[in-house]
């Protein structure tokens, strides 16, 4: 009996081992890369159901680029403009993954259809009086709008480069040698930089210039007659600014001791990102989140420029008489690994004391924590209570430092960039604003 089980055993082993061979050097149903090319751009479609983000590079003879793609539940599509190739295209898409590793790649040879010739760019008829060479180029939200001459010149090179995406196209020049169209940049986001140079095809630099994509923030939302958070007031605290500012102010009202500006804020492993934007956008979505749900709602700050002072983030709800105070950072660490939500409570400050009782405060972080997690899916979140944050320490209210996930990880960089995400992490706290207000008696 006993060898009977022994080779039952090694029977199992071998064929974990099998399947566990198999898992290495088969890949998983559906991962196939679907190229579609038209005139002059090529639509992707592929599928990684494991992944949230992913790296794609691709090139023709005239054309190439890179950029970071965000999945929907693991599918993903892209589009590669294509503006200076035509006829027979061999376009090379490769798929990698953050750390590198080819996931998907593809030859695919097509014929464009006749009449389409490479794309001039040109709608300006005529030549401006004057400064006939003078480049004008912006960043606008849908690219790199340019439109310039280089007398003599038929074909040049436009490189256009951001943290998250880089395009190298061949455009042609149309009547006079003018050159006018945009580069569609759509995986930069708000704030970013982008570089722009313009070539000959030998790579000698006509013009370089650098630029800031343009903020897109939603329009403020009507406060709703009626809803939820009806009667209650919360206060926005959106950390930082584009320009820290140091200053060092008493930590507490109770403590004899001192608080100094920590220089620098976090930016994104992945996306180069600043902490002070992502919290900004993702303050401007939660105001609408609260607002549709009746509360009153007042920020801190709703632009990069405005400086708001350690001891102020406390002083504006104080003075409103806010309900409650959402402080919004994003994490760092050095450990790449480390992943997310931690909010902070005050601990032993005097105002801390009254609003509640430290068991009290610790349930209220948590509340919120779990309120969090449910809608967002992020899970490993923690609640620490600490003096270490002069905000929390000055507020006559409930006051949470949310740190909403870690820059210095990979994947929460880019879900805290992506716009379904930073509405997740809005009405995941919106939903535990609601749960406090009726702890405490605010709403039924
Ligand atoms: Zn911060």
């Amino acid at each position: 009996m006993e060898i009977g089980v022994l080779s039952v055993k090694k029977i199992c082993i071998l064929l974990l081992c099998l399947v566990l061979l198999l898992s290495v050097f088969t890949p998983a149903n559906g991962e196939s890369l679907t190229v579609k090319v038209e005139p002059h751009r090529a639509l992707l479609s592929f599928d990684l159901a494991d992944r949230e983000a992913v790296y794609v590079t691709y090139k023709t003879a005239s054309d190439n680029g890179e950029f970071v793609i965000y999945g929907q539940d693991g599918h993903f599509e892209a589009v590669c403009e294509l503006p200076g190739t035509d006829k027979a295209v061999k376009l090379n898409v490769v798929v990698y993954s953050l750390g590198g590793k080819v996931l998907l790649k593809q030859d695919t040879v097509t014929v464009v259809p006749k009449g389409e010739g490479p794309v001039s760019g040109l709608s300006y008829q005529g030549r401006p009086a004057g400064s006939a060479r003078e480049a004008v180029i912006t960043a606008e939200l849908d690219g790199i709008h340019y439109r310039f001459t280089t007398p003599g010149r038929d074909t040049v090179v436009i490189k256009c480069k951001s943290p998250q995406e880089s395009h190298t196209v061949t455009i042609y020049a149309g009547e006079d040698y003018w050159y006018e169209g945009v580069i569609a940049m759509p995986y930069t986001y708000a704030d970013d930089k982008i570089t722009v140079m313009v070539t000959t095809p030998t790579t000698s630099t006509l013009y370089s210039g650098e630029f800031q994509m343009p903020t897109n923030f939603p329009p403020v939302a009507e406060q709703a007659a009626e809803g939820r958070l009806k009667g209650v007031k919360v206060c926005i605290d959106p950390g930082h600014q584009a320009k820290t500012q140091v200053e060092t102010v008493q930590l507490a009202p109770n403590m004899n001791k001192t608080a100094t500006t920590t220089v620098g804020m976090a930016k994104g492993v992945v996306t180069s990102r600043r902490e002070s934007i992502v919290v900004l956008e993702i303050a401007m979505k939660l105001r609408n989140v609260l607002l549709a749900e009746g509360a009153e709602v007042l920020m801190t700050r709703e632009t990069q420029d405005q400086f708001v002072g350690m001891l102020e983030r406390a002083e504006i709800p104080n003075e409103w008489g806010a309900d409650f105070v959402l402080r919004l950072h994003c994490n760092n660490r050095s450990n790449a690994s480390i992943q997310g939500i931690h909010i902070f409570c005050p601990y032993a400050s005097e105002y801390a004391a009254q609003v509640a009782d430290v068991d009290t405060y610790r349930e209220m972080g948590f509340t919120l924590l779990r309120a969090m997690e449910a809608v967002t899916g992020a899970s490993g979140g923690k609640c620490t209570l600490n003096d270490t944050y002069v905000g929390n320490n000055w507020s006559k209210m409930p006051s949470f430092l949310v740190e909403m996930g870690y820059m210095s990880n990979k994947e929460e960089d880019l879900l805290m960039a992506n716009e379904p995400y930073q509405k997740k992490l809005a009405e995941g706290m919106a939903e535990g604003i609601i749960q406090l207000s009726q702890m405490r008696g605010l709403i039924e």
